[in-house]
């Protein structure tokens, strides 16, 4: 594991939002203005990055038998001054390629002699499943849910026990990129623990995304991140398999705003409105009886909808009968299938009620929609 400073996590409430500010401990344990501290090189993975500088590194060496391919790039913006490590990974899975351009837009952008703090890019996790178009690793599972990972298990455990342990253990705060899985697309959402007030912070400065609140499948790297004391976000837009710039620029967009609201650069942080936090969404599917069929949307991501409006509909291509979909609540389509054919229990809308419709934001009840349902994170 890499030497790392020690920052210290402190809360204060301003305006009703939380906020995080960062204090530098220095080696005796006293508290000090990050302004008087000079900044020293940054260790990860086996290298030293001088304050002021960038470096590409390479992590995990391939220890298989037949040379299988499992490293992946390590990207890191040490910065000038003294600040926080915010890491950013991006291609868990391999064919959610929107996040994997987030990241190598936002460390390109990134000024290392003006930077305070420091910025870890894993952009590529999943190297092979981005070549290939596949969301899963060689041995065919998904990478997360495997996080924190087991170093002498399969390979999956390998790679998220490595990824976790040299990279992810080193920050002080992760923001991962994602999109919709399959032939799925996500409004740009931030996915985010609430119970994790510093996570919840971040989410909060993420500019141009809506919201939406759980945490995440057991075995995620979010998930795993926050029970080691991390605060971390999902930052999930689009569908897999293509570059979407509508969804990419705001994920830049809302990286630079928190590495602004983490004071690791100057300017302003854009603040996500309170109506645009989701706490209650769910995902509609193929009614079972009808054999799925073909499904034909009428209705956009993004649409406002009231309940029991008419929003698409599954043709039987063998007997013509159209089933019509409709909305079970007032909501917004914040996730979507494309049109394709479908089997019974596919899910076809993500619909989510925003705001004060939906109830406190810190209850522990409110629905954690990434819990129970394998197509989120
Ligand atoms: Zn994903």
């Amino acid at each position: 594991m890499g030497s790392r400073r020690v920052w210290g996590l402190r809360n204060c409430v301003v305006g009703g939002i939380t906020t995080i500010g960062f204090w530098f401990l220095g080696a005796a344990g006293t508290v000090s203005a990050q302004s008087d501290s000079s900044q020293q090189p940054f260790s990860i993975a086996g290298h030293v990055v001088s304050p002021g500088t960038t470096a590409t590194l390479k992590l995990l060496d391939s220890n298989s038998f037949d040379a299988a391919e499992l490293s992946m790039p390590l990207l890191v913006a040490h910065g000038a001054m003294p600040g926080p490590v915010l890491c950013l990974t991006g291609g868990i899975h391999g064919d959610e390629i929107n996040g994997v351009e987030v990241a190598r837009r936002a460390f390109a952008q990134t000024d290392a002699s003006t930077l305070k703090g420091t910025l870890v890019v894993a952009p590529l996790i999943n190297h092979e499943g981005f070549r290939s178009g596949s969301r899963y690793m060689p041995d065919r599972r998904d990478l997360n849910r495997y996080f924190p990972g087991h170093a002498s298990s399969s390979v999956a455990d390998y790679v998220a026990s490595n990824l976790f342990e040299t990279v992810i253990a080193n920050c002080d705060a992760l923001i991962d990129l994602h999109t919709a899985s399959f032939k799925r697309a996500n409004q740009p959402q931030i996915r985010v623990d609430a119970a994790s007030a510093e996570s919840f912070a971040m989410a909060r400065h993420f500019a141009q995304a809506i919201i939406v609140v759980g945490k995440g499948p057991q075995g995620s790297l979010r998930r795993a991140a926050v029970a080691a004391g991390i605060p971390a976000i999902i930052y999930e837009a689009g569908g897999p398999l293509r570059f979407e710039p509508e969804f990419i620029e705001p994920g830049v967009a809302g990286v630079v705003s928190v590495m602004r609201y983490l004071d690791m650069l100057d300017g302003e942080p854009v603040t996500i409105a309170e109506d645009r936090i989701f706490r209650d969404a769910t995902w509609l599917r193929v009614p079972n009886g009808i054999g799925g069929g073909f499904f034909f949307p009428t209705v956009p991501l993004g649409a406002k909808v009231s309940k029991d409006e008419y929003i698409g509909q599954v043709v039987s291509p063998t007997t013509n009968i159209s089933t019509e979909v409709h909305a079970d609540r007032d909501g917004e389509v914040i996730g979507a299938a494309f049109a394709q054919p479908v089997l019974t229990g596919y899910a076809l809308f993500h619909i989510g009620v925003g705001g004060a419709a939906a109830g406190p934001v810190d209850k522990e009840e409110a629905k954690a929609v990434a819990d129970d349902d394998d197509l989120s994170h």
